[in-house]
Formats: structure tokens, sequence, C-alpha cells
């Protein structure tokens, strides 16, 4: 991948960045995009989608794409797992340490160098569980 060298933030990404590092939640660029007009009210909805692509492509951000659903946005970019709500598709954080003995695994079973590698865990939130139990009773 070419990472554009010292990429320069202006404003718009500035902001860009600030609000997806206000929240844990992995937005959508459409929900990035919601945040965003709020301190810029002219920008349009492309502008977010291709500063946001940029921005990952350059590792300001990162970008993940899970469950084949529609690509979330994170500002935190050190290697970390995440676990999609097959109910509600919410994207979080799962703390737990990133396992480096599998690209070890994974290179002495091929004759790649391996880069890294990403696992995405799958299971119910919290308010879906609660939500199935509030409508068994
Ligand atoms: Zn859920
Ligand atoms: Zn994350």
């Amino acid at each position: 991948m070419d990472h554009l060298p010292n990429m320069r933030l202006t404003t718009q990404r500035q902001i860009i960045l600030e609000e997806l590092a206000k929240v844990t939640s992995h937005p959508t660029a459409n929900e990035v995009y919601d945040m965003v007009r709020k301190r810029l009210p002219r920008i349009g909805l492309g502008t977010v989608y291709r500063n946001l692509d940029l921005m990952a492509d350059s590792g300001v951000i990162l970008k993940i794409e899970v469950g084949g659903t529609q690509k979330r946005f994170d500002a935190t970019i050190y290697p970390h797992y995440h676990i999609r709500c097959t109910a509600c598709g919410k994207v979080d954080d799962i703390d737990i340490p990133v396992q480096l003995h599998i690209n070890s695994a994974a290179a002495a079973a091929s004759c790649y160098e391996i880069l890294g590698h990403h696992i995405e865990f799958s299971g119910i939130c919290r308010d879906c569980q609660q939500k199935k139990q509030s409508s068994v009773n």
C-alpha cells in the first residue's frame, strides 16, 4: 500500500479526526458525516467519504470492514481486535493481547512474509441480550 508522505491534516481532516476520536462506536462514513456536520455545516458527504479513505490509506485512522457490512472507521490505530453484534451490527473493541504467534504460525505454514492478521469476533451485545430476555418474559 502506498503511504502518503507526511500527510498534511487540513482543517477538515483535523475535525474529522477529532470527532472520530471522541467515540468508540466505530462509526460508518455516514455517522462520521453527521458528527462532522455539526461543526462544518457546509461539508458534503462525498468530501467526508474521500477524506476518510485518504486518512485510512495514510494510516491516520483505521478502516475496518467487518462482516461484509458498511465500512467503519476507528481513530484507534494500534493493532486491536473487534467484536461485532450479529443482532444490531454494532462494533466494539475487544481488549485482549494481539496474538502475534499467529503471524509466526502463518509464516511457517506459507512462504509469505506475514504483515499482520485480522480477527473479528461475533456475538450478541449486552443491549441485545437484554432485549432478547425481555421479549421472552
Ligand atoms: Zn447488539
Ligand atoms: Zn477499534
